[in-house]
């Protein structure tokens, strides 16, 4: 066989990368805390917890073990027809951490695969009952949920899926709770009363709209949006990918409001960042809407790593530190941390819009073209990157989404670099 001539960037397709423009990666060895190490042993504050899915630290010890402990046991079982101990245990546990109405858990191994997985099963409860015809999905304007087709479809129209526009379905926007509250619950109001025959499910990003500029909402928003679906026997799916795991404050974005969604989508901090695993809850009367004898009425879904046995145990371990170690006191600290700053950040004639809300804080460079392909994002993020600081800026939106365990000298050296950046670059 001829031997393959190698890239010079190596045969690796990376993720949201162009290689035209980045063909060099920064390659990391190991990772502990808020830190990551490249190759030549330069530190790196990782300010953006590796694209939001480390909550407590990187290499959490409790977590680590688990998996290793696990390891030596069951590696991996088909999910279908059979059970293990640590995907029951995890299901237990996130049971007790949501509230009642939330009662079945479904595993899968993604946030996008989470969230088709809340579509399927949207859909399925009314096809199983006879209402096929219920079967549009309403979602909100500026919204995310993933790169997967079905996702992309949920998601706003962005250059992030204008290739792939003829596959994408069909679905019903309403105005982002983060740009217009009130013009999103009239919308919402005035589609579900006249459309609700037709209307299977609303998904929404709970709080915090993150991907589309991490535009932010009032619980009473929220808490309005679940009300109005209620009325009109709308299913209410609530995408907590991103929003979970405390970074809104609470354990989950639904919990600020004080509502209960019929279907909730969890991934990313679902195994504290280690290992991918999702869970999609959702209430007794979908999953009694696919309990029949009838072999059709099933849930058909299922992908080859569902439920894997090391990434439950790495849920269970992230689950009990959230039991036995004060994360919540930590979540405020970073939250006080971040209102100083910010209301520095307010008087800053670089800045617009500083914002925050629990462990996330985001402000818009002054002067600068919006949108993720803006020509500021690749600077901002070179900037960011020559100070030894992990940041992804969504265009002029740059945000903080840091690991609970950042200290505060490095938060203020991510908030200092801000600050230069605006000196830098704000017009
Ligand atoms: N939903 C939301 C709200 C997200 O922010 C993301 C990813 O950032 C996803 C879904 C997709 O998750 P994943 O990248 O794990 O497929």
């Amino acid at each position: 066989m001829a031997t393959k001539k190698l890239k010079k960037s190596g045969p690796i397709w990376h993720p949201f990368t162009q290689h035209g423009l980045y063909p060099e990666m920064t390659k990391i060895t190991h990772a502990t805390g808020a830190y990551l190490y490249t190759e030549d042993g330069t530190r790196i504050i990782d300010a953006i917890a590796s694209w939001w899915v480390i909550t407590h630290a990187h290499g959490h010890p409790h977590i680590r073990a688990a998996i290793q402990t696990q390891s030596e046991h069951l590696d991996q079982v088909i999910f279908g027809g059979f059970t293990h101990e640590p995907a029951e245990r995890a299901a237990q546990m996130l049971l007790e951490i949501t509230s009642d109405g939330l009662d079945y858990v479904f595993f899968s191994d993604s946030g996008s695969t989470a969230v088709e997985v809340a579509v399927k099963m949207a859909l399925g409860f009314w096809h199983n009952q006879g209402a096929a015809k219920r079967n549009k999905i309403l979602a909100l304007e500026e919204g995310y949920h993933g790169d997967t087709i079905g996702t992309m479809s949920l998601g706003a129209p962005s250059a992030f899926n204008a290739p792939y526009d003829p596959l994408l379905f069909d679905i019903d926007r309403i105005p982002s709770p983060g740009v217009d509250p009130q013009a999103c619950l009239d919308m919402l109001e005035e589609k579900c009363r006249h459309e609700a025959s037709d209307i299977a499910a609303l998904i929404v990003e709970p709080l915090v709209q993150g991907a589309g500029g991490m535009l932010f909402y009032e619980p009473k928003i929220l808490r309005q949006m679940r009300e109005i679906c209620a009325l009109h026997d709308v299913l209410f799916i609530a995408d907590e990918v991103m929003t979970g795991w405390g970074r809104t404050g609470k354990m989950f974005a639904c919990d600020e409001a004080d509502i209960v969604p019929d279907i909730a989508c969890y991934a990313k901090g679902l195994t504290g960042g280690f290992l991918p695993l999702a869970a999609t809850m959702c209430s007794e009367e979908i999953f009694n809407a696919h309990l029949s004898k009838d072999r059709a009425k099933t849930f058909f879904h299922s992908s080859s790593f569902t439920a894997n046995p090391l990434a439950c145990a790495a849920a269970v371990a992230n689950l009990e530190i959230w039991e036995h170690e004060p994360v919540a006191n930590r979540i405020a600290s970073l939250n006080a941390q971040h209102q100083q700053r910010i209301e520095k950040l307010q008087q800053n004639p670089n800045f617009e819009n500083a914002r925050t809300k629990g462990t996330i804080a985001a402000v818009e460079l002054k002067g600068a073209k919006t949108g993720y392909l803006a020509e500021i994002g690749p600077k901002l993020y070179d900037f960011f990157q020559e100070k030894n600081i992990l940041m992804r800026p969504l265009g002029a939106t740059i945000y903080i989404l840091p690991p609970y365990c950042i200290s505060p000298d490095d938060l203020d050296t991510v908030y200092d670099a801000i600050e230069e950046a605006g000196e830098e670059f704000a017009k």
